[in-house]
């Protein structure tokens, strides 16, 4: 059993597509675009106006990796407290703003590290794109043209009958030229859809139109499950080809979950140092242990690792040694007991009710072992200027 044999297993490709050559731009510490890693941003549910609240929202975005967070501000009372929760946040706050001008000129000034504003919803900011783009440019901040299906433009729903990828990309482009003509292009641009189809042609042509960084996201996509799912999809689909540059997941749950899938989806697609990854088959008529059971219970002992561990959890012996033998970690089940291989080795073979213990114990001395040497975790690469 512990015979070497070769899998013929294809080398995971580090990355499936070339990285879209998109302008680099700054959202405080985080750079969006070019060369710089996906990030991963959310938006607080609270009432902005609530420093409390949401400066404590935004420190349980930060803890589970959120890069950016969003705050929305309709009234002058959340304009009021841009100010506090700007300079109390570890990550950089964008403040997201729809019909009025002058809170765009209030979140400048109140040091938020970006704008969102919404073409659809913009007919009052057209005439003082001028002094929007001279304010945001003498304070450093871009400015994202944030379109959304659900508030295009009337000018572009009459002309193409419903929110198509056409209509989503002309009504970027369009908002996009209007600060292009007072030179300013510190711009990153999302076209979101709540149809992963549509949303991913949308942004496919958005991507061969124009060099400005791209913030992925389907508009309310649903709750937790169906979500996730799309966002997958849709993300999936586009960062295996190259494109985005920082994603949203939106989700009607809270905005830690939208972190959690957005981070996973990165890890997925090897765009972000994998953590923990629990290779565990899904059991059949063949399987000798509670698989399940056998998953959720290592997983559970091993929650919040940071480095990169690969454990294989594994029904029976017909593909059991194998992906054992290829993880870092692996328990191949039969007859009652466990085979436990580390690096490719068996080292033990345990009753099944040890199994578990013994995969966390190894795991932990592994883990160790990284961490000793040097291993990178999944934390994400934020410059700090
Ligand atoms: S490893 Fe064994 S139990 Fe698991 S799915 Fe494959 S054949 Fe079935």
């Amino acid at each position: 059993m512990t015979a070497s044999v070769a899998l013929g297993m294809p080398a995971v490709p580090a990355r499936l597509a070339p990285r879209r050559a998109s302008r680099q731009i700054r959202v405080g510490s985080v750079a969006v675009g070019g060369d710089a890693p996906v990030s991963v941003q959310s938006m607080t549910t609270t009432l902005t106006a609530d420093v409390d609240a949401t400066l404590q929202q935004i420190a349980q975005l930060t803890a589970s990796g959120c890069q950016i967070v969003r705050v929305a501000c309709p009234s002058q009372d959340d304009a009021d407290a841009l100010p506090q929760i700007a300079r109390k946040s570890k990550i950089p706050v964008i403040a997201d703003i729809h019909f009025q001008p002058k809170y765009v000129f209030a979140a400048i000034d109140a040091g938020c590290a970006a704008v969102r504003v919404n073409p659809g919803n913009i007919k009052r900011f057209d005439d003082k794109v001028k002094e929007i783009a001279k304010a945001a440019a003498d304070a450093g901040i871009p400015i994202r043209i944030g379109v959304n299906a659900g508030s295009l433009d009337q000018r572009l729903l009459k002309k193409y009958g419903r929110a198509t990828p056409e209509a989503l990309v002309e009504s970027a482009l369009w908002e996009c030229s209007l600060f292009e003509e007072h030179g300013f292009r510190d711009i990153k641009i999302s076209v979101k859809h709540n149809d992963p189809v549509v949303m991913v042609d949308a942004y496919r042509q958005l991507a061969a139109q124009c060099d400005y960084p791209l913030h992925l996201g389907v508009t309310e996509a649903g709750p937790v499950f169906q979500g996730t799912i799309k966002s997958a999809v849709a993300f999936g689909a586009l960062l295996a080809d190259g494109i985005g540059d920082t994603i949203r997941v939106s989700l009607s749950a809270p905005p830690v979950e939208e972190v959690k899938v957005g981070i996973q989806i990165l890890e997925s697609l090897n765009l972000r140092q994998r953590r923990l990854e629990i290779v565990s088959c899904p059991s059949c008529g063949r399987a000798q242990v509670d698989v399940y059971k056998l998953a959720d219970q290592v997983l559970a002992g091993l929650d919040g690792m940071e480095v990169p561990l690969r454990v294989a959890v594994m029904g029976c012996v017909v593909n059991g040694p194998g992906e054992a033998r290829e993880a870092d970690l692996g328990v191949a089940s039969g007859n009652g007991k466990g085979q436990i291989f580390v690096k490719g080795e068996v080292i033990k073979t345990v009753p099944e009710s040890k199994i578990v213990e013994t995969l966390i114990e190894e795991a932990m001395k592994i883990a160790e072992q990284m961490q000793a040497d040097g291993t990178p975790s999944g934390e994400p690469d934020v410059t700090v200027l």
